[in-house]
């Protein structure tokens, strides 16, 4: 797909809704499905129909995905790789990441632009603020790729900056769990889960949000955070209709 207006205005929202453009940012892992390395389709698609969900509402929508389901620096630097090449190769990794997300979104009619902070023109779109932002008026899904663009940084950087730059309303951070706790779900059955958190409170009590530049870029900027669960069906769309369990880090 190559050109077209939003696609959403065809559904009118419901009920008024808590933001009108938002970031979503999901990993690279959360890609993987059951596998242990790549993609899995299935997942991809899985998540492109939450998109699918949110877009139905009219929300703006730009995406960050991460790419350590495929390389990540630090892997790559711990086996002797130098730094600074292993970084880009984890940025190369989060463009074939946007391109399969951009791949199974506009199998369901949803435009989507890619665009990459390293040029690569025959791929996709470069970075340009002002043009991403005249797709997301257009209500077309915008995906961030290759990052900041920058070695010893990470997509949870990239993605609250890039959400910062947008104007959007909140950075949607898409993980296993409904919610930021106090300790691991997972492991300990008695942790609490927060509804609000401030950022300082998560940088202090070094709860696993995003990394903690992430965290201090969106405290500076007053970029609400909003942790939700990934496996919730209709999660994403609910949150933005004012449902659902979830934790907004925000300023104390
Ligand atoms: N990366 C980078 N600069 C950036 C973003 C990413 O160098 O601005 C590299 C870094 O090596 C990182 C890899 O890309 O390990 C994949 O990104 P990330 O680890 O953030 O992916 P996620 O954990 O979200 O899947």
């Amino acid at each position: 797909m190559t050109d077209g207006a939003s696609t959403a205005s065809m559904s009118a929202p419901r009920v008024r809704l808590a933001y009108k453009r938002i970031l979503l940012k999901i990993s690279g892992e959360a890609l993987m499905g059951p596998q242990q390395f790549g993609l899995h389709p299935p997942t991809v698609d899985r998540i492109a129909d939450e998109i699918v969900g949110l877009h139905r509402l009219d929300v703006e929508i730009a995406m960050v995905i991460g790419g350590g389901n495929i390389f990540r620096g630090l892997q790559g630097s711990a086996q002797g790789m130098e730094r600074t090449t292993a970084d880009y190769m984890g940025m190369l990794a989060t463009v074939m990441n946007a391109l399969a997300m951009q791949s199974a979104l506009e199998a369901r009619g949803i435009y989507t632009r890619v665009l990459s902070a390293i040029p690569m023109d025959q791929v996709c779109e470069p970075y340009i603020r002002r043009r991403a932002v005249r797709h997301l008026e257009k209500g077309r899904v915008v995906i961030f790729a290759a990052g900041t663009g920058n070695p010893y940084f990470t997509t949870d950087t990239a993605a609250t900056l890039r959400a910062s730059e947008m104007g959007c309303e909140a950075l949607f951070k898409g993980t296993q769990v409904d919610g930021v706790y106090d300790s691991d779900p997972k492991r300990n059955p008695d942790a609490r889960r927060y509804d609000r958190v401030s950022y300082d409170t998560v940088l202090q009590k070094n709860l696993k949000v995003m990394d903690a530049s992430a965290i201090a870029l969106a405290r500076d900027n007053g970029l609400p955070i909003v942790v939700f669960s990934l496996d919730e069906p209709h999660g994403l769309a609910g949150i933005v209709e004012g449902r659902g369990r979830f934790t907004v880090v925000e300023p104390g």
